[in-house]
């Protein structure tokens, strides 16, 4: 059974099985060999499966994309420093900032500050290609079309009062509260 994978970074490991040198490392859990650490084609071998060689094409597939977004021709240049370009449909710009570089998607700019316009980038991928983006952004959605729906009741129950008052013959006060105002 397959629990686990790491990329070392480098030739680092070994595998726990046949002994190579390794990279990219898998955790198993064998019936007869219990737990383990093994290269791709032993974790294939020992699982009796495709995981770990789909996951290593996956995983270089990924690694690749990242590398080719970081390098992008789509990267424009802005004139007051910094670059940006359209990614699954989210502006991203790396701005300069204090000697350091954020991220801005669309109208958010996030809080963390990196070393360089690289490092900003690898990250802004990785929230992207994550999925974590899209499910900001579409929280983020939910919170500003509930926060209107509130805004609209409020205008409709100020309307509600305003007609009370004319209906009850008063005149309608100079100084009304705000959410009446708005009106
Ligand atoms: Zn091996």
């Amino acid at each position: 059974m397959l629990i686990g994978s790491d990329d070392l970074g480098d030739l680092s490991g070994e595998c726990e099985y046949c002994g190579t040198d390794l990279r990219y490392t898998y955790a198993i859990i064998h019936p007869s060999w219990g737990a383990m650490v093994v290269g791709t084609d032993c974790c294939d071998n020992l699982t009796g499966t495709m995981l770990a060689s789909e996951h290593h094409e996956k995983y270089l597939k990924k690694m690749e994309r990242r590398k080719r977004f970081v390098s992008s021709k789509r990267w424009k240049r802005i004139r007051s420093g910094g670059e940006w370009l359209i990614q699954e449909g989210l502006s991203v710009f790396i701005l300069p900032s204090a000697n350091k570089f954020l991220i801005r998607m669309g109208s958010v700019e996030g809080a963390a500050r990196y070393d360089s316009a690289i490092d900003a980038k690898l990250k802004a991928f990785d929230f992207i290609e994550s999925g974590e983006a899209t499910a900001f952004f579409i929280k983020r959605g939910e919170r500003e079309r509930r926060r209107s729906d509130q805004q609209s009741k409020r205008g409709k129950s100020a309307d509600d009062f305003a007609k009370l008052i004319e209906q009850a013959g008063l005149s309608v006060p100079q100084r009304l509260p705000t959410a009446i105002r708005r009106k």
